[in-house]
C-alpha cells in the first residue's frame, strides 16, 4: 500500500509501516503453515493507519507544505531464506527483503525522507509493556553456507562419505571460538541454525545449509565479523574435505542514533522519563491497560 496525503508539492516524506509473515507456529493467530504477523507488525501498520487518519482530516491536510506517503512494506524481516531463494528463483523479484526490492523497483525515487517505527521488546519487570519509537539499530549481512560433502551409507560404508554435518557443527564450534575478538562496542551478534542437516538418518549428509546473520552497529565492524565467520566455515570445510559455498544475500546498513539504546544497551533513561501511563480505565476494563513509551528523535 502506497497512498499520498497532502499537497503533491514540497518535501515527500514516507511514514513506513512494517510487515512480514514469521515462522512462529506457538502465535495465537498463526496460520496453520504456522506463519504469523508477530514482531509488534500489527503495532507497526497501527501507527500508519492512525498517522493517515490523522493527516486526511480536511483542516489538517490543507495546511500540509509537502506530502505525507504512507506506505506499508513487506518482508521486513529476514526470515525463511528457503522461502526466499524461491520467491527471487520464480517470480521478479531480486533482493531479499521489501525495503531493498522497492528500492530498486524506483518505489522509493519521489520520497525525500522516510520515517518508521518498529516496537521493541521490553523487560518482564519493566513498568512500560510496549516500547514504540525510532531507536539505534543494528545494521546485518544475511549468510548462508552451503557445505557440500559425499554421501555414503552411514552404517556399511561411513569412509567412503564426507560429512557435510560434521564440517558445519564444526563450523559452528569454530564460530564459538571466536566469539571472544567480537569487541563490546561494535554490538556483534552472530546467530545461526541449521536450515537443511542432510538427507536420511543412515546416509552420511551430503549437503547442510546453515543460515545466519551476522549483526553489528557498524558497517566496519559487520566487514570484519563477517570475514571471520567465513574463515571459521571455510576452515572446518577443508578440515573435513568439504567445500563451503557462502552466499551473502542481504545486508541492512546500521541505523545510528541520538538515542543511546542499542540492541545490547539497556534502555536509556529518556525511555524512561517518556514513558507514562495512560488514562485510568473504568473499572471493569480488562485486560489492564497497557503503559507505552515513546521513544521521539
Ligand atoms: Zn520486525
Amino acid at each position: 500500500m502506497k497512498a499520498a496525503i497532502g499537497t503533491g508539492e514540497g518535501p515527500n516524506v514516507a511514514l513506513i509501516g512494517e510487515l512480514d509473515g514469521l515462522s512462529c507456529p506457538s502465535h495465537p493467530a498463526a496460520t496453520p503453515e504456522g506463519y504469523a504477523h508477530s514482531c509488534g507488525h500489527y503495532a507497526q501498520i497501527t501507527c500508519i493507519l492512525g498517522a493517515a487518519l490523522a493527516l486526511s482530516d480536511p483542516e489538517v491536510a490543507e495546511s500540509l507544505d509537502g506530502t505525507a506517503t504512507i506506505f506499508a512494506v513487506p518482508a521486513e524481516e529476514f526470515q525463511g531464506s528457503g522461502v526466499r531463494d524461491e520467491v527471487r528463483r520464480t517470480h521478479d523479484v531480486h533482493c531479499a527483503g521489501g525495503k531493498c526490492e522497492l528500492l530498486r523497483r524506483g518505489e522509493f525515487d519521489d520520497i525525500d525522507l522516510s520515517v518508521t517505527t518498529h516496537s521493541l521488546m521490553v523487560d518482564r519487570d519493566s513498568d512500560v509493556d510496549l516500547m514504540l519509537g525510532n531507536s539505534a539499530c543494528t545494521g546485518f549481512v544475511g549468510k548462508t553456507v552451503y557445505m557440500h560433502g559425499k554421501a555414503a551409507h552411514a552404517a556399511a560404508a561411513p569412509h567412503m562419505g564426507v560429512n557435510a554435518l560434521n564440517a558445519a557443527c564444526l563450523g559452528m564450534s569454530a564460530l564459538g571460538m571466536i566469539r571472544e575478538t567480537f569487541e563490546e562496542k561494535d554490538c556483534v551478534r552472530v546467530h545461526p541454525y541449521i536450515r537443511e542437516g542432510g538427507e536420511a538418518i543412515n546416509v552420511v549428509p551430503s549437503r547442510v545449509v546453515l543460515d545466519m546473520m551476522v549483526r553489528a552497529n557498524s558497517q566496519a565492524a559487520i566487514e570484519k565479523v563477517s570475514a571471520k565467520v567465513d574463515n571459521c566455515f571455510k576452515g572446518t570445510a577443508m578440515a573435513i574435505g568439504c567445500e563451503a559455498e557462502i552466499v551473502n544475500s542481504q545486508a541492512t546498513c546500521p541505523a545510528p542514533s541520538a538515542c543511546p539504546r542499542t540492541s545490547c544497551g539497556t534502555p536509556p533513561p529518556c525511555w524512561a522519563t517518556m514513558s507514562k501511563s495512560p488514562p485510568s480505565p473504568p473499572a471493569s476494563a480488562t485486560p489492564p491497560a497497557l503503559t507505552w513509551a515513546i521513544c521521539l528523535q
